[in-house]
Protein backbone atom coordinates (compact mmCIF):
# COMPACT_ATOMS: atom_id res chain seq x y z
CA UNK A 1 0.00 0.00 0.00
CA UNK A 2 1.50 3.43 -0.67
CA UNK A 3 2.54 5.96 1.73
CA UNK A 4 -0.36 8.91 2.22
CA UNK A 5 2.65 11.62 2.81
CA UNK A 6 2.12 15.48 2.95
CA UNK A 7 3.72 16.96 0.96
CA UNK A 8 4.74 21.16 1.29
CA UNK A 9 7.06 22.61 -1.64
CA UNK A 10 7.44 25.61 0.44
CA UNK A 11 8.93 28.68 -1.43
CA UNK A 12 11.91 30.15 -2.94
CA UNK A 13 13.98 27.34 -3.95
CA UNK A 14 11.60 24.67 -2.18
CA UNK A 15 9.66 23.65 -5.00
CA UNK A 16 12.79 23.03 -7.38
CA UNK A 17 14.36 21.09 -3.99
CA UNK A 18 11.34 19.31 -3.25
CA UNK A 19 10.42 17.66 -7.03
CA UNK A 20 13.80 16.28 -6.80
CA UNK A 21 13.49 14.81 -3.58
CA UNK A 22 10.12 13.17 -4.54
CA UNK A 23 11.73 11.57 -7.66
CA UNK A 24 14.68 10.10 -6.03
CA UNK A 25 11.80 8.81 -3.51
CA UNK A 26 9.90 7.24 -6.28
CA UNK A 27 12.64 6.02 -8.05
CA UNK A 28 13.26 3.43 -4.95
CA UNK A 29 10.09 1.50 -5.42
CA UNK A 30 8.42 2.30 -2.68
CA UNK A 31 4.78 3.51 -3.13
CA UNK A 32 4.08 7.21 -2.20
CA UNK A 33 -0.02 8.75 -2.28
CA UNK A 34 1.52 12.58 -1.46
CA UNK A 35 -1.23 15.13 -0.57
CA UNK A 36 0.14 18.86 -1.78
CA UNK A 37 -0.30 21.82 0.33
CA UNK A 38 1.00 24.71 -0.19
CA UNK A 39 1.94 27.47 2.08
CA UNK A 40 3.78 30.58 2.73
CA UNK A 41 3.65 33.94 1.12
CA UNK A 42 2.01 32.63 -2.14
CA UNK A 43 -0.74 31.40 -0.90
CA UNK A 44 -1.28 34.59 1.55
CA UNK A 45 -3.37 36.51 -1.13
CA UNK A 46 -5.86 33.24 -1.77
CA UNK A 47 -6.27 32.12 1.98
CA UNK A 48 -5.54 35.61 3.96
CA UNK A 49 -2.74 33.67 5.89
CA UNK A 50 0.52 32.33 5.24
CA UNK A 51 -0.43 28.72 6.78
CA UNK A 52 -4.12 27.69 5.66
CA UNK A 53 -5.75 25.41 8.52
CA UNK A 54 -5.46 22.75 5.36
CA UNK A 55 -1.61 22.12 5.48
CA UNK A 56 -2.26 21.72 9.73
CA UNK A 57 -5.29 19.28 8.96
CA UNK A 58 -3.26 17.19 6.40
CA UNK A 59 0.00 16.82 8.46
CA UNK A 60 -2.22 15.33 11.78
CA UNK A 61 -3.80 13.09 9.13
CA UNK A 62 -1.41 12.15 7.21
CA UNK A 63 1.06 12.05 10.23
CA UNK A 64 3.97 12.68 8.32
CA UNK A 65 5.45 15.32 6.02
CA UNK A 66 7.95 16.49 3.80
CA UNK A 67 8.68 20.00 3.46
CA UNK A 68 10.85 22.55 1.09
CA UNK A 69 11.63 25.85 3.30
CA UNK A 70 9.38 28.68 3.38
CA UNK A 71 10.67 32.43 3.42
CA UNK A 72 9.67 34.45 6.92
CA UNK A 73 9.89 38.22 6.32
CA UNK A 74 13.11 40.11 8.00
CA UNK A 75 11.65 42.07 10.64
CA UNK A 76 8.28 42.99 9.81
CA UNK A 77 5.54 40.78 8.56
CA UNK A 78 4.21 37.10 9.30
CA UNK A 79 5.44 35.36 11.65
CA UNK A 80 7.68 32.03 10.91
CA UNK A 81 5.45 29.44 8.76
CA UNK A 82 8.36 27.11 9.92
CA UNK A 83 7.86 27.71 13.60
CA UNK A 84 4.26 27.99 13.37
CA UNK A 85 4.13 24.04 12.11
CA UNK A 86 6.33 23.14 14.70
CA UNK A 87 4.43 24.60 17.66
CA UNK A 88 1.16 23.82 16.55
CA UNK A 89 1.52 20.29 15.86
CA UNK A 90 4.39 19.96 18.82
CA UNK A 91 6.86 18.96 16.90
CA UNK A 92 9.32 19.37 20.05
CA UNK A 93 12.24 17.82 18.67
CA UNK A 94 14.62 18.81 15.98
CA UNK A 95 16.93 16.14 14.51
CA UNK A 96 19.80 17.76 12.64
CA UNK A 97 22.54 15.17 11.97
CA UNK A 98 25.75 15.87 10.45
CA UNK A 99 28.18 13.54 9.10
CA UNK A 100 31.34 13.48 6.94
CA UNK A 101 30.55 12.44 2.77
CA UNK A 102 33.86 11.78 1.45
CA UNK A 103 34.78 14.48 -1.40
CA UNK A 104 33.85 17.40 0.26
CA UNK A 105 36.54 19.62 0.64
CA UNK A 106 36.37 20.50 4.71
CA UNK A 107 38.93 20.79 7.26
CA UNK A 108 37.75 17.67 9.10
CA UNK A 109 37.05 14.30 7.90
CA UNK A 110 35.45 12.17 10.79
CA UNK A 111 32.42 14.12 11.38
CA UNK A 112 29.31 12.57 13.09
CA UNK A 113 27.52 14.79 15.02
CA UNK A 114 23.73 15.03 15.64
CA UNK A 115 22.01 18.33 17.09
CA UNK A 116 19.06 18.02 19.28
CA UNK A 117 17.56 21.15 19.11
CA UNK A 118 14.39 21.71 21.63
CA UNK A 119 11.82 23.19 18.86
CA UNK A 120 8.87 24.73 21.05
CA UNK A 121 10.06 27.34 23.09
CA UNK A 122 12.95 29.30 24.33
CA UNK A 123 13.38 32.57 22.59
CA UNK A 124 11.10 31.19 19.68
CA UNK A 125 8.06 31.06 21.86
CA UNK A 126 8.04 34.70 20.15
CA UNK A 127 6.91 36.55 23.11
CA UNK A 128 8.47 40.21 22.79
CA UNK A 129 7.40 44.28 22.75
CA UNK A 130 8.61 47.63 22.14
CA UNK A 131 9.16 48.75 25.69
CA UNK A 132 9.81 52.16 23.60
CA UNK A 133 9.03 51.99 20.31
CA UNK A 134 12.25 52.58 18.51
CA UNK A 135 14.52 53.11 21.84
CA UNK A 136 13.69 50.04 23.36
CA UNK A 137 12.39 46.62 22.74
CA UNK A 138 12.42 43.29 24.82
CA UNK A 139 12.31 39.62 23.72
CA UNK A 140 10.99 36.72 26.99
CA UNK A 141 12.97 33.36 26.77
CA UNK A 142 10.85 30.79 28.32
CA UNK A 143 12.36 27.75 29.87
CA UNK A 144 10.25 24.78 31.30
CA UNK A 145 10.98 22.05 33.23
CA UNK A 146 8.56 20.06 31.00
CA UNK A 147 10.34 20.99 27.52
CA UNK A 148 13.75 20.27 29.04
CA UNK A 149 12.96 17.04 30.53
CA UNK A 150 11.08 16.31 27.34
CA UNK A 151 14.18 17.01 24.94
CA UNK A 152 16.70 15.83 26.77
CA UNK A 153 14.65 12.44 27.55
CA UNK A 154 14.26 12.44 23.66
CA UNK A 155 18.22 13.01 23.40
CA UNK A 156 18.98 10.03 25.24
CA UNK A 157 16.17 7.92 23.64
CA UNK A 158 18.03 8.77 20.21
CA UNK A 159 21.17 7.84 21.57
CA UNK A 160 20.22 4.05 23.19
CA UNK A 161 18.48 3.42 19.91
CA UNK A 162 20.99 4.97 17.29
CA UNK A 163 24.18 3.11 19.10
CA UNK A 164 25.31 6.45 19.97
CA UNK A 165 27.86 7.12 22.93
CA UNK A 166 27.63 10.02 24.43
CA UNK A 167 25.33 13.36 24.44
CA UNK A 168 25.74 16.52 25.66
CA UNK A 169 23.56 19.23 26.91
CA UNK A 170 24.05 22.73 25.55
CA UNK A 171 23.65 25.63 27.92
CA UNK A 172 24.57 28.94 29.33
CA UNK A 173 23.82 28.44 32.91
CA UNK A 174 26.45 30.64 33.71
CA UNK A 175 24.75 33.61 32.92
CA UNK A 176 21.54 32.66 32.12
CA UNK A 177 21.16 31.23 35.91
CA UNK A 178 17.54 31.34 35.93
CA UNK A 179 16.80 29.65 32.35
CA UNK A 180 19.74 27.87 31.23
CA UNK A 181 19.77 26.93 34.98
CA UNK A 182 16.66 24.99 34.99
CA UNK A 183 17.79 23.07 31.82
CA UNK A 184 20.85 22.22 32.55
CA UNK A 185 19.53 20.92 36.10
CA UNK A 186 16.86 19.13 34.44
CA UNK A 187 19.64 17.42 32.11
CA UNK A 188 21.31 16.28 34.84
CA UNK A 189 18.59 14.70 36.69
CA UNK A 190 17.23 12.85 33.19
CA UNK A 191 21.26 11.95 32.32
CA UNK A 192 21.09 9.83 35.93
CA UNK A 193 18.65 7.79 34.39
CA UNK A 194 20.66 6.68 31.33
CA UNK A 195 23.74 5.13 33.01
CA UNK A 196 24.58 3.33 29.96
CA UNK A 197 25.29 6.51 27.83
CA UNK A 198 28.11 9.09 28.50
CA UNK A 199 26.91 12.61 29.81
CA UNK A 200 28.68 15.94 30.09
CA UNK A 201 27.60 19.60 29.05
CA UNK A 202 29.58 22.60 27.85
CA UNK A 203 29.05 26.45 27.80
CA UNK A 204 27.54 27.29 24.40
CA UNK A 205 30.30 29.72 23.32
CA UNK A 206 33.06 27.06 24.34
CA UNK A 207 30.74 24.47 22.54
CA UNK A 208 31.76 26.48 19.23
CA UNK A 209 34.96 26.73 19.48
CA UNK A 210 35.50 22.64 20.32
CA UNK A 211 33.20 21.89 17.45
CA UNK A 212 35.13 23.92 15.39
CA UNK A 213 38.46 22.56 16.69
CA UNK A 214 37.43 18.71 17.62
CA UNK A 215 34.22 17.95 16.30
CA UNK A 216 34.93 14.19 16.60
CA UNK A 217 35.01 14.11 19.87
CA UNK A 218 31.02 14.68 20.38
CA UNK A 219 27.99 13.07 19.44
CA UNK A 220 24.68 13.93 20.18
CA UNK A 221 24.20 17.57 21.17
CA UNK A 222 20.87 17.93 23.28
CA UNK A 223 20.16 22.07 22.99
CA UNK A 224 17.57 24.85 23.86
CA UNK A 225 15.98 26.37 20.42
CA UNK A 226 18.12 29.24 19.41
CA UNK A 227 21.42 27.30 20.44
CA UNK A 228 20.21 23.86 18.69
CA UNK A 229 19.70 26.34 15.98
CA UNK A 230 23.23 28.13 15.43
CA UNK A 231 24.82 25.07 16.34
CA UNK A 232 23.21 22.91 13.54
CA UNK A 233 24.36 25.31 10.85
CA UNK A 234 27.67 25.21 12.41
CA UNK A 235 27.51 21.67 12.41
CA UNK A 236 26.03 21.83 8.95
CA UNK A 237 29.58 23.60 7.64
CA UNK A 238 31.89 21.37 9.02
CA UNK A 239 30.24 18.20 6.66
CA UNK A 240 30.33 21.14 3.40
CA UNK A 241 27.41 23.44 4.37
CA UNK A 242 23.83 23.90 4.20
CA UNK A 243 23.35 21.96 0.90
CA UNK A 244 23.78 18.78 2.90
CA UNK A 245 21.86 18.97 6.28
CA UNK A 246 18.86 17.12 6.56
CA UNK A 247 16.27 18.08 9.39
CA UNK A 248 13.81 15.93 11.50
CA UNK A 249 11.07 17.59 13.41
CA UNK A 250 9.54 14.93 15.45
CA UNK A 251 6.46 15.16 17.67
CA UNK A 252 4.35 12.68 20.08
CA UNK A 253 2.96 10.99 16.98
CA UNK A 254 4.26 13.17 13.91
CA UNK A 255 6.86 13.79 12.02
CA UNK A 256 7.90 16.84 9.27
CA UNK A 257 11.46 16.24 7.36
CA UNK A 258 12.84 19.50 5.92
CA UNK A 259 16.48 20.45 5.21
CA UNK A 260 18.13 22.64 7.79
CA UNK A 261 18.35 25.63 5.10
CA UNK A 262 16.11 28.25 4.03
CA UNK A 263 14.57 28.83 1.06
CA UNK A 264 17.65 30.79 -0.62
CA UNK A 265 15.31 32.99 -2.25
CA UNK A 266 18.40 34.36 -4.79
CA UNK A 267 18.84 31.24 -6.20
CA UNK A 268 14.83 31.11 -6.92
CA UNK A 269 14.14 28.93 -10.01
CA UNK A 270 17.85 28.59 -11.36
CA UNK A 271 18.05 25.16 -11.30
CA UNK A 272 21.78 25.84 -9.29
CA UNK A 273 21.12 24.84 -5.44
CA UNK A 274 22.05 21.36 -4.00
CA UNK A 275 19.20 18.99 -3.69
CA UNK A 276 21.28 16.63 -1.65
CA UNK A 277 19.80 17.91 2.01
CA UNK A 278 16.09 18.01 0.58
CA UNK A 279 16.72 13.92 -0.16
CA UNK A 280 18.64 13.37 3.02
CA UNK A 281 15.46 14.38 4.67
CA UNK A 282 13.56 12.03 2.49
CA UNK A 283 15.98 9.42 3.62
CA UNK A 284 15.21 10.27 7.28
CA UNK A 285 11.69 9.86 6.26
CA UNK A 286 12.07 6.37 4.88
CA UNK A 287 13.79 5.62 8.05
CA UNK A 288 11.16 6.37 9.86
CA UNK A 289 8.22 4.89 7.59
CA UNK A 290 10.80 1.45 8.66
CA UNK A 291 11.96 1.47 4.95
CA UNK A 292 15.56 1.01 5.94
CA UNK A 293 16.87 -0.53 3.03
CA UNK A 294 15.48 1.81 0.50
CA UNK A 295 16.69 4.71 2.78
CA UNK A 296 19.84 2.74 2.75
CA UNK A 297 20.02 2.67 -1.02
CA UNK A 298 19.44 6.48 -1.15
CA UNK A 299 21.98 7.66 0.95
CA UNK A 300 24.69 5.23 -0.65
CA UNK A 301 23.74 6.66 -4.08
CA UNK A 302 23.99 10.51 -2.81
CA UNK A 303 27.36 9.62 -1.04
CA UNK A 304 28.70 8.04 -4.50
CA UNK A 305 27.74 10.59 -6.54
CA UNK A 306 29.23 13.53 -3.99
CA UNK A 307 32.55 11.10 -3.65
CA UNK A 308 32.71 11.19 -7.23
CA UNK A 309 32.64 14.53 -7.69
CA UNK A 310 31.25 15.25 -10.99
CA UNK A 311 28.07 15.97 -11.12
CA UNK A 312 27.90 18.05 -8.22
CA UNK A 313 26.50 21.34 -7.52
CA UNK A 314 28.62 24.40 -6.97
CA UNK A 315 28.69 24.49 -3.11
CA UNK A 316 30.48 21.05 -3.10
CA UNK A 317 33.07 22.11 -5.38
CA UNK A 318 36.55 23.22 -4.44
CA UNK A 319 36.03 26.29 -5.79
CA UNK A 320 32.51 28.01 -6.19
CA UNK A 321 32.92 29.03 -9.66
CA UNK A 322 33.88 25.91 -11.07
CA UNK A 323 32.04 25.92 -14.02
CA UNK A 324 31.89 21.94 -14.35
CA UNK A 325 29.35 22.40 -11.40
CA UNK A 326 26.04 20.70 -12.28
CA UNK A 327 22.41 21.82 -11.79
CA UNK A 328 19.80 20.54 -9.49
CA UNK A 329 17.92 18.46 -12.03
CA UNK A 330 21.43 16.88 -13.15
CA UNK A 331 22.51 15.83 -9.67
CA UNK A 332 19.13 14.37 -8.63
CA UNK A 333 19.35 12.43 -12.16
CA UNK A 334 23.31 11.30 -11.17
CA UNK A 335 21.64 9.87 -8.08
CA UNK A 336 19.06 8.23 -9.63
CA UNK A 337 21.46 6.62 -12.20
CA UNK A 338 23.69 5.85 -8.86
CA UNK A 339 20.46 3.97 -7.18
CA UNK A 340 20.68 1.33 -10.12
P1 LIG B 1 19.28 30.04 3.59
O1 LIG B 1 19.53 28.75 4.29
O2 LIG B 1 18.08 30.11 2.74
O3 LIG B 1 20.53 30.39 2.67
C1 LIG B 1 21.76 30.84 3.15
C2 LIG B 1 22.83 30.50 2.12
O4 LIG B 1 23.13 29.11 2.26
C3 LIG B 1 22.38 30.66 0.66
O5 LIG B 1 22.55 31.94 0.19
C4 LIG B 1 23.28 29.67 -0.01
O6 LIG B 1 24.54 30.23 -0.18
C5 LIG B 1 23.38 28.55 1.01
N1 LIG B 1 22.41 27.48 0.76
C6 LIG B 1 21.21 27.28 1.37
N2 LIG B 1 20.63 26.20 0.89
C7 LIG B 1 21.44 25.70 -0.06
C8 LIG B 1 21.37 24.58 -0.94
N3 LIG B 1 20.34 23.73 -0.94
N4 LIG B 1 22.40 24.38 -1.80
C9 LIG B 1 23.46 25.20 -1.82
N5 LIG B 1 23.59 26.27 -1.02
C10 LIG B 1 22.57 26.51 -0.14
O7 LIG B 1 19.26 31.15 4.73
P2 LIG B 1 18.76 32.66 4.69
O8 LIG B 1 19.20 33.32 3.43
O9 LIG B 1 19.16 33.20 5.99
O10 LIG B 1 17.18 32.53 4.69
C11 LIG B 1 16.36 32.67 3.54
C12 LIG B 1 14.92 32.55 3.99
O11 LIG B 1 14.64 31.20 4.44
C13 LIG B 1 14.53 33.46 5.15
O12 LIG B 1 13.25 33.99 4.89
C14 LIG B 1 14.49 32.53 6.35
O13 LIG B 1 13.61 32.98 7.34
C15 LIG B 1 14.01 31.25 5.71
N6 LIG B 1 14.36 30.03 6.46
C16 LIG B 1 13.45 29.03 6.40
C17 LIG B 1 13.73 27.82 7.02
C18 LIG B 1 12.72 26.72 6.94
O14 LIG B 1 11.87 26.76 6.06
N7 LIG B 1 12.76 25.73 7.80
C19 LIG B 1 14.97 27.63 7.67
C20 LIG B 1 15.89 28.68 7.67
C21 LIG B 1 15.58 29.89 7.05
Amino acid sequence: MAYRITLIPGDGTGPELVAAARRVLEATGVEFDWEVQEAGAGVMEKYGTPLPDAVIDSIRTNKVALKGPITTPIGAGFRSVNVAIRKILDLYANVRPAHSLKGIPVCHDNVDLVVVRENTEGLYAGIEHDVIPDEAAESIRIITRRKSEQIVRFAFEYARANARRQVTAVHKANILKATDGLYLKVAREVAAGYPDVEFNDRIVDNMCMQLAQRPYEYDVLVCPNLFGDILSDLASGLVGGLGVAPGANMGHDLAVFEPVHGSAPKYTGMNKVNPTATILSGVLMLRHLGEVEAAGRVQAAVAAVIAEGRSVTYDLKASRDDPTAVGTREMTDAIIEAMG
